[in-house]
């Protein structure tokens, strides 16, 4: 018989964390104060984490120790398998060589967990007792109340209307692990109330409900904000994928030419790719890490390289960053977690300096990826995760084009067991394709009035 699934020991779950900056030739820019405009220190984040979190968003240290604790909770679930996708090499008829790492096994059905678990951890460490969020598609606020009950800290998640209305279970599945959940905008906040005074109906954004859980955060002193990508920690707890990923390919007598991934705000890119890159930097492989983002949130691929806010109300520091502007809020698609308008710092740097790909695909054309890869390979993807399958299939139909086999490993984050309203809509016809005209982009740009990048 041969072998489709790669396994690991529960042993053999990763000891560090991997902190790819060590590395960078250009390290990433410093945040800025949005008044002064001056350097931060790392003290400007103590309202919002506990300062285990903020020590490790400012860290060289290469590797990063994983406690003890949150390594054991990892193994509800991990080592996650990796598998060679024989399926869907025979449905693309492509000489090329496919795997995927399958993060979808965990409680919540991502790769979320991974930081969840460990930013609960160091919140529990340091006292606090309640965690406030957002979540998108509900990925999110799922991994950070599974991982608080484990703590016994008070999870409070804001999760974006539009995603509410069309995911009721992710709801239900963050009450059984005791998280209060709110559709936002809300009218609990001043940032959500504002959004409401200008649009009753408004479908809510990532940016919209982080600005409402971070001011919930400020406004209580045992309450702290924990954020589901984007920030340098959260990329770092996500490189336990990668790491695996790379014994799991030795296991399989292979080494990928490519690594793909969708983005979002970049972490589990980040989680499946640096680990590869290490590979790059230190062995001089030449390992193509590329990442999938909606056409009709094109931050990496059509956004610019300058200082913005992390979220729409601009409470956040200001981060280097490719960025639509913190008042894009893109077309309500299915991928709820693909819908944030700007990408993590690091993984910024690194497209600046060409050292990763960004590539972008229709909305369409994912769920036609997603729907081929459930029936090739039987698990259904997250809406988000199609964008990465879509860049597999482009990848392997170019290698049946030029008749070359390369071996390409994706990251399957999440199944799509909670989004079948998704598929329905695909089923039914509603899901059309979508542009984004440069006028609509330069439009939100025009309103970007923040630091240029020298
Ligand atoms: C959150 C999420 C994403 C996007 O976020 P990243 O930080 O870019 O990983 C992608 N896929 C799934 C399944 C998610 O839950």
């Amino acid at each position: 018989m041969r072998q489709r699934k790669f396994t690991l020991e529960e042993n053999e779950i990763p000891e560090n964390w991997y902190n790819i900056v060590a590395d960078m030739p250009n390290k990433p820019l410093p945040p800025l104060h949005p008044g002064t405009l001056e350097p931060i220190g790392p003290e400007a984040l103590a309202p919002l984490f506990p300062m285990a979190l903020i020590e490790q968003e400012v860290s060289m240290e290469k590797w990063i120790s994983i406690p003890d604790e949150v390594r054991n909770i990892y193994g509800l679930w991990r080592p996650t398998p990796l598998y060679r996708a024989y399926g869907l090499e025979k449905a693309l008829d492509t000489p090329a060589k496919i795997y995927y790492k399958y993060e979808g096994i965990s409680p919540s059905g991502s790769h979320k967990p991974n930081t969840a678990v460990a930013q609960a951890y160091y919140n529990k460490k340091e006292g606090v007792k309640r965690i406030t969020t957002e979540t998108g598609a509900g990925q999110w606020g799922s991994a950070l109340s599974f991982a608080c009950q484990h703590f016994n800290i008070d999870c409070e998640v804001y999760m974006v209307k539009l995603s509410y209305n069309h995911k009721p279970y992710r709801k239900s599945m963050m009450n059984t692990w005791g998280a209060k959940v709110y559709a936002s905008p809300t009218d609990l906040t001043e940032a959500g109330k504002k959004i409401l005074a200008q649009d009753p109906n408004s479908p809510g954004s990532l940016g919209i409900a982080i600005s409402e859980a971070v001011e919930a955060a400020m406004r209580d002193d045992q309450t702290k904000y924990a954020l589901g990508s984007v920030l340098n920690h959260v990329k770092l707890h996500q490189t336990v994928i990668g790491q695996e990923a790379v014994k799991q390919m030795e296991k399989a007598g292979d080494m990928p030419d490519i690594v793909i991934a969708p983005f979002g705000g970049g972490s589990n890119f980040a989680g499946i790719a640096f680990p590869f890159l290490r590979l790059n930097f230190e062995e001089g492989k030449n390992i193509r890490c590329i990442s999938s983002e909606p056409t009709s949130c094109p931050k990496l691929t059509r956004g610019v390289f300058k200082y913005d806010f992390g979220d729409t109300g601009g409470m956040t520091p200001l981060l280097p960053m490719y960025t639509l502007g913190h008042d894009f809020v893109p077309a309500p698609i299915h991928a709820g977690g693909l819908r944030y308008h700007g990408a993590g710092v690091i993984v910024s740097q690194l497209l600046k300096d060409k050292l990763i790909e960004a590539v972008a695909h229709d909305n369409l054309e994912v769920f036609d990826a997603g729907v081929l890869f459930a029936k090739a390979e039987g698990i259904i993807p997250a809406p988000e995760a199609t964008h990465g399958i879509a860049t597999v299939i482009a990848e392997a139909n170019k290698c049946k084009e030029e008749g070359i086999s390369r071996t390409i490993l994706f990251n399957l984050c999440g199944h799509g067991n909670f989004d079948m309203k998704a598929y329905d809509d695909y089923f039914e016809g509603k899901i059309v394709k979508h542009e984004l005209t440069q006028e609509q982009i330069n439009a939100s740009l025009a309103k970007l009035n923040t630091p240029e990048i020298p």
